[in-house]
C-alpha cells in the first residue's frame, strides 16, 4: 500500500489549485507576491518592509484585519519572517487601543509577528498601550503627529526587560505610529530599536 501524505494534499490558500509548498500557499503564488525586502526611511527612522502594500497582499491583508480571515495569519507571518536579523531580545507589535481590540477581536501585529518570534527567539513584548484614536480630520501636519504621540502610554509598572527591540507593524505609509511607539520605548531605556513591517504603502 502507498503511504498518502495528507499534507501534501492541502491546497495553496490564494490560487487553489496547485500544492501547498511555503506558508500555506504554492511556490508560485509565493513568488508572486509584491516582495520588497528594503529598508525605507519614515520620520527619521529605517523600516525594513517586507513587501509593497500592492495586490494581492493589500486584499489579503484587509481580508485578514476586517473580515477575520484568519487562516492568513500563516501566510502573513511567513512573508515577514522572512527579514533576517540578529540580536533581537524582544518584538513589540503596534499596539491597538481597547476598543479597537474589543471590535476586531484581535490584534493583527502580535499574529503576524508570531513566525519571526519563533525564529528569532525572541518574545512578544507588550510595554506600550494605546489610547482610542481620536480623528484626525482637519488636524494640520504637525497637530497629526501631537495627536498620534499623545496616543502611546508606558503600561503600569513596566520595568524595563530587553534593550534591543524590533518594532513590528502590518502596514506603514507615513511611519508616524512607528516614531510615536518607538520614542516611548526609548523613554523606556531601549536602546536599540528597530522596525518591520509587513507592507509599505507608496
Ligand atoms: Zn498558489
Amino acid at each position: 500500500m502507498p503511504m498518502f501524505n495528507l499534507t501534501s494534499l492541502r491546497l495553496c490558500q490564494l490560487c487553489d489549485t496547485s500544492p501547498r509548498s511555503k506558508a500555506g500557499v504554492c511556490l508560485d503564488c509565493w513568488r508572486s507576491l509584491p516582495w520588497f525586502k528594503q529598508e525605507v526611511l519614515r520620520q527619521e527612522m529605517q523600516i525594513w518592509a517586507a513587501c509593497q502594500y500592492d495586490y494581492p497582499l493589500d486584499r489579503i491583508i484587509q481580508q485578514f484585519k476586517y473580515q477575520q480571515q484568519l487562516h492568513y495569519q500563516t501566510l502573513l507571518s511567513g512573508i515577514l519572517a522572512e527579514l533576517k536579523y540578529v540580536g533581537v531580545q524582544a518584538i513589540v507589535p503596534m499596539p491597538l487601543s481597547l476598543p479597537k481590540l474589543a471590535e476586531r477581536g484581535f490584534n493583527q501585529s502580535v499574529l503576524i509577528a508570531q513566525s519571526l518570534s519563533h525564529k528569532l527567539k525572541a518574545p512578544i513584548w507588550q510595554p506600550v498601550l494605546r489610547h482610542a484614536e481620536h480623528s484626525q480630520k482637519g488636524l494640520t501636519r504637525q497637530e497629526r503627529l501631537i495627536n498620534i504621540d499623545s496616543q502611546f502610554y508606558l503600561a503600569p509598572q513596566q520595568s524595563l526587560r530587553c534593550k534591543r527591540v524590533l518594532i513590528v507593524d502590518d502596514v506603514v505609509t507615513t511611519g508616524s505610529s512607528i516614531r510615536a511607539l518607538a520614542d516611548q520605548l526609548e523613554q523606556l531605556g531601549c536602546t536599540h530599536i528597530r522596525a518591520a513591517c509587513l507592507a509599505v504603502a507608496k
